[in-house]
């Protein structure tokens, strides 16, 4: 576990023995907000201990969150968020349930958990890969480096110590977060170079990680489930020339509808940090009827909010219960702008 995340998982301890995440929980304007929950998978046990990119949760972790949050919070569709928004009532202790990617992994095991739990998801596809054998880019530079016999491997003039499976792992998060800030056309060719460096012979390639359109068109029938687009190939759009981000948005748009049936109004930015969008992104999202898009930027949104640029709590296998519970009930956020505002008002 690195620095930040126990640093977040000690404090999250405190507010809650403490009792402080309790008494915030009563309170009114806080529970007005709501929270929009991001995951990528649900996996079984054995698969969430070789998460090197954290962004799963286990199967067991889902169920107890689902029911957690059924009981205690208000599940509502993010088309039903946009409606009471629109209309600036925001009823107390929604919560949204997202799943971006399109992992296969979202049918065989949240969605009969969502279903059980009759609790709304939006699942953010990215078209380019559904139906399909290929991997997401950041997965396959994973499975590359993992499935390597070499010690070291050079990209962009850097060398990367690959002798270990801790040194694996800090590589790989090191040489992805290193290709999301590369130009979209570099990137590309990285990922060419590292797979002539890795020389991996296996075919890395898995007809079972993504969904498959029956399994989209099957859960499209279902009225919790609804799908928005998240491009065809992932890349980081605000490193890409606005004519070729048009085209990933107006595809991954017009593929889902055909298969679908529905024109998706929802969007999700691939890594959806602050740096990659901006307001010509937001700008041809609007062209093409979204009605909102989510980022990867952490909080809770209110009536007032960008629809965007909306904000989610990141959810993985490492938090656990109590740090879940803590989390999405936004006090982390309410914390960090009153020690904000404390700190701008201490600099007067
Ligand atoms: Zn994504």
């Amino acid at each position: 576990m690195n620095t930040a995340l126990k640093f977040e998982k000690y404090f999250a301890y405190i507010l809650y023995y403490t009792g402080l995440f309790f008494v915030y929980g009563k309170m009114k304007n806080i529970s007005n907000k709501t929270r929009i929950l991001m995951y990528h998978r649900v996996v079984e046990d054995t698969q969430a201990k070789n998460d090197v990119l954290p962004k799963m949760v286990t199967k067991d972790e889902f169920e107890n969150q689902m029911r957690y949050i059924s009981l205690k919070y208000r599940p509502i569709s993010l088309n039903q968020f946009l409606d009471d928004a629109k209309k600036g009532k925001i009823k107390k202790k929604s919560i949204v349930i997202t799943m971006d990617d399109g992992y296969k992994d979202n049918y065989t095991n949240a969605y009969p958990i969502l279903t059980k739990y009759n609790v709304p998801a939006s699942i953010f596809l990215t078209s380019g890969l559904i139906d399909t054998d290929k991997m997401l880019w950041f997965d396959e530079v994973s499975a590359m480096i993992c499935s390597t016999k070499k010690m070291e491997i050079k990209i962009q003039n850097r060398i990367f110590n690959i002798s270990s499976n801790e040194k694996k792992t800090s590589s790989i998060q090191n040489i992805i977060s290193m290709l999301k800030k590369t130009d979209n056309e570099e990137r590309l060719r990285w990922i060419k170079e590292l797979q002539k460096e890795c020389r991996t012979s296996k075919n890395l390639n898995n007809k079972n990680t993504m969904l498959s359109w029956k399994e989209v068109k099957e859960m499209s029938k279902n009225k919790l489930i609804t799908f928005g687009a998240h491009t065809q190939t992932h890349p980081i759009l605000s490193k890409m020339n606005l004519k070729d981000v048009e085209n990933e948005i107006a595809k991954s748009k017009q593929i889902i509808g055909i298969k679908t049936g529905i024109e998706p109004g929802l969007f999700s930015y691939p890594n959806g940090g602050k740096e990659d969008f901006n307001k010509d992104i937001k700008r041809i999202l609007k062209k093409y009827d979204f009605k909102c898009a989510t980022s990867t930027i952490s909080g809770l949104n209110d009536k007032n909010c960008d629809l965007f640029e909306l904000k989610r709590i990141g959810c993985s296998h490492e938090n656990d219960n109590i740090v879940f519970k803590v989390k999405i009930s936004g006090i982390f956020n309410t914390v960090i702008s009153i020690y904000k505002l404390f700190i701008k008002v201490i600099n007067k």
